[in-house]
């Protein structure tokens, strides 16, 4: 293993740039290379805050970066919070790096945003300078969430779900138009994109993409994955067709229980149509790539919750 990774190396080291060969070597040690799947590679464009405006963020904002040794009381005090905000520690161990903060009001995010560094060249990120322990200065990205950031357009509109995906492992600092920007480019032009939010209206890890034409609903669904690369993260999205009751596309009256998701169909039926249908030599194969549902409220816990 370590023989091919060093042959690996040596290979790119020749023929590829630095950058290049930092991201191939990076992609290699994931076991992302060679999987077949499209990959995005990209800075995102910044997201645009309008920090005077109120009531825009969410009041639960991502602190990344954080010193391995610190807890809530030194986040507290060096980063100037109110004692009633509190804080999440990812599986309750402030070790991980990573953390979020619950503040009271959105106007206290307003106020905690206006007081950080902005950093034009990088990408407008956010930033909070802390020390550790050892009292060396480390540098804290903030990334609020602001609620507009879930729609793409702004203005919302009736999407038809036979052009709509559903989006998993969606990055948590992902924004819709960032998404419509990486969708379209990898698979063709984007009516919509919605970031779906859990009850507290905080993004979980799923989205909603419409294409304007089928052949890019096409692409999306078949290729099953889509890897993104920024110089900040690294996700493998994957990609599902966005199902809902429907009745069987060919007697039309019974309900569509199956979907089958092979790039010659992409389409309901009822159990015994997909049977008829998938005895034609050629279709068989199908069979390993249909999905199941059997009623509706069944149908919402596929998109959503798997
Ligand atoms: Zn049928
Ligand atoms: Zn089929």
């Amino acid at each position: 293993m370590c023989i091919i990774k060093i042959l690996f190396f040596f290979h790119f080291s020749v023929r590829e740039g630095t950058d290049e060969r930092f991201e191939r070597l990076r992609l290699y040690e994931r076991g992302f290379l060679q999987t077949g799947y499209p990959v995005w590679r990209g800075v995102l464009p910044p997201p645009q805050y309008d920090i005077e405006r109120e009531n825009r963020f969410h009041t639960k904002v991502f602190l990344g970066g954080l010193p391995k040794d610190t807890d809530e009381q030194d986040l507290r005090e060096q980063l100037q919070l109110e004692p009633t905000t509190t804080f999440e520690f990812p599986f309750g161990d402030p070790r991980r790096g990573y953390a979020f903060v619950r503040f009271q009001t959105s106007q206290e995010v307003t106020d905690f945003l206006a007081n950080s560094t902005k950093k034009p060249w990088n990408n407008d990120s956010i930033y909070r300078f802390i020390k550790d322990r050892s009292g060396e200065t480390r540098c804290v990205e903030v990334i609020p969430w602001a609620f507009e950031s879930a729609y793409y357009p702004q203005f919302k509109r009736t999407a038809p779900s036979f052009l709509t995906v559903l989006v998993k492992n969606v990055h948590g600092s992902l924004m819709a138009a960032q998404l419509a920007k990486i969708f379209e480019e990898t698979f063709g032009p984007v009516f919509q994109v919605t970031v779906l939010t859990g009850n507290d209206g905080y993004p979980r890890e799923l989205a909603k993409v419409t294409f304007k034409y089928r052949e890019a609903y096409k692409r999306a669904v078949t290729s099953r994955y889509l890897d993104v690369s920024t110089p900040k993260m690294f996700r493998r999205l994957s990609i599902n067709p966005y199902l809902k009751p429907a009745s069987c596309s060919k007697c039309f009256y019974a309900n569509g229980t199956v979907f089958c998701r092979d790039e010659d169909c992409l389409l309901y039926y009822c159990e015994s149509c997909w049977a008829e249908v998938h005895m034609v030599e050629g279709m068989e194969s199908h069979a390993t790539i249909m999905w199941t549902f059997r009623k509706p409220a069944k149908a919402r816990h596929v998109n959503e919750n798997e």
